[in-house]
């Protein structure tokens, strides 16, 4: 491996522009979660596995724009199809077009509990008109969520994502706790928090809530608070507690649809969802790619127009035309697709356990199909939200900035996760494996004085 290091001097253009953003872009960016970024990196143009900064250093990418990227940046095919859409046809019509008949046509194709789609603008306001279907359907105002999970910055979604533990409450009946300042106080009211992979717990809450709850949402997979799986029986048991008790399932699928399975994680595992949102790898990274579904029964609600939903770039046959392209690849191609993300993944997983292994650093490696992550300081599998909390965020994030000098993007945040894409080979799996072993040597003599440091 080359002793290359992407240091202070070959980030000069780099500095200058992120410098000079912050003067127009309050805190010189447009997201939350990309506001934790340590050494700043800016973007010039990404090409299959890895992207370039503004001072031509290449990375790795294993964040993949937080996921949606499955074919890595730039796929051909659906650069294409945009690319035609809006040359030949246009960005905007507000009109029906053909296109989104044949985008819901594959997505009830491909997803097994859902008849009827609607699309939307982003994986938030799929979930927020999810929950308002499900409101409506069921003529009741609360869901019910798990802490750490995430699905939209609105202020029905703003709600113990990530709470500090102090002001929590107890694991098996978490505090509904506000995602910092703006969001009205009356959200608690609406909002129940419990724990993922507690049926224990749940049971107690849906007991305690005596039919008040329209539905619960949540991720299949855990997949906001590291990689967190269904434990056996967790998705069953969910399933069972909805029906015997009226409560909707809503699967956020906004991550793990289409890039788990073609049906996304309701296939992998075998249970229906009542409403599905997804986002992210519906559209391999066409930005504003989102759509939710679900039984013709709940979205007849929709189609008689009593739930109101709309917004003026819904269904626009620019975003559409990416989304086709995806599905189309997906669909006709699905054996190789999603066995090479498994593949990637799979060598990824097995030589950073190895590495850790070899290097004395405890840590769980928790992966899902062509998503994983390490939780250091861990000696058991991580299958809560709170015990992912504790994982040893310093180490993480020194590994995150050894890594990145040496050319391997990941998040540097300790509850994200890494991704593959078809765009990954071996040769980027054995760059990053060598990088990641020279990282963890490099962060173990640094960090060996200091105590670990639990979650924030
Ligand atoms: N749901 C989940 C599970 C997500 O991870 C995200 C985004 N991280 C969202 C919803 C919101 O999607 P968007 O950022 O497109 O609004």
């Amino acid at each position: 491996m080359s002793d290359f290091v992407i240091d202070e001097s070959h980030l000069s253009r780099t500095q200058e522009i992120f410098e000079k953003r912050q003067q127009v872009v309050a805190g010189g960016e447009s997201s939350y979660a990309r506001l934790s970024s340590t050494r700043p990196i800016v973007m010039t143009h990404g090409e299959g596995a890895a992207f370039f900064d503004a001072d031509g250093n290449r990375y790795i990418d294993w964040c993949l724009g937080y996921g949606p990227m499955i074919f890595g940046h730039r796929p051909k095919p659906v650069v294409d199809a945009i690319v035609k859409q809006i040359t030949e046809g246009g960005m905007m019509y507000t009109f029906p077009h053909e296109l989104d008949y044949e985008v819901g046509r594959k997505i009830v194709q491909a997803v097994p509990s859902v008849d009827l789609v609607r699309f939307a603008n982003s994986g938030a306001e799929a979930t927020q008109a999810a929950m308002r279907l499900a409101r409506a359907y069921t003529g009741k105002d609360k869901i019910l969520k798990w802490e750490g999970g995430y699905h939209g910055f609105l202020d029905c979604h703003a709600l113990s994502y990530h709470p500090p533990l102090d002001v929590a409450g107890p694991e098996r009946r978490p505090y509904t706790v506000r995602c910092g300042s703006g969001i009205p106080r009356v959200m608690e009211e609406c909002v129940v928090t419990g724990t993922y992979n507690d049926l224990d717990g749940l049971e107690h809450i849906v007991r305690e809530q005596r039919g008040e709850l329209a539905a619960i949402i949540c991720e299949p997979i855990m997949a906001n608070a590291g990689i967190i799986p269904p434990e056996d029986g967790w998705l069953d048991g969910l399933r069972g507690i909805c029906d015997e008790n009226g409560i909707l399932l809503i699967f956020d699928e906004v991550i793990t649809g289409f890039r788990v399975a073609l049906g996304g994680a309701q296939q992998l595992y075998d249970v229906m969802p009542d409403i599905t949102c997804w986002g992210m790898a519906l559209g391999a990274g066409t930005p504003a790619a989102a759509a939710f579904g679900g039984r013709k029964e709940i979205m007849d609600v929709e189609t008689r127009n009593e739930v109101f939903h709309g917004s003026t770039y819904n269904s626009n046959p620019m975003v559409l035309a990416g989304i086709n392209a995806t599905l189309d690849i997906l669909i006709n191609d699905t054996e190789r697709v999603y066995g090479h993300l498994n593949k990637i993944a799979d060598a990824m997983v097995h030589g950073m356990r190895k590495v850790f292994q070899e290097q004395g650093v405890p840590a769980q490696v928790q992966q899902v199909g062509p998503m994983w992550q390490v939780f250091f300081g861990q000696e058991k599998p991580v299958t809560r939200y709170r015990q992912a909390r504790h994982s040893d965020m310093l180490f993480y994030h020194h590994l995150q900035m050894e890594c990145q000098a040496r050319g391997v993007y990941f998040h540097n945040f300790y509850l994200e996760r890494w991704f593959s894409s078809t765009a990954h080979t071996q040769t980027e799996v054995d760059t990053s494996l060598e990088a990641i072993e020279a990282a963890t040597r490099t962060v173990k003599e640094r960090l060996a004085n200091l105590p670990a440091m639990p979650g924030h």
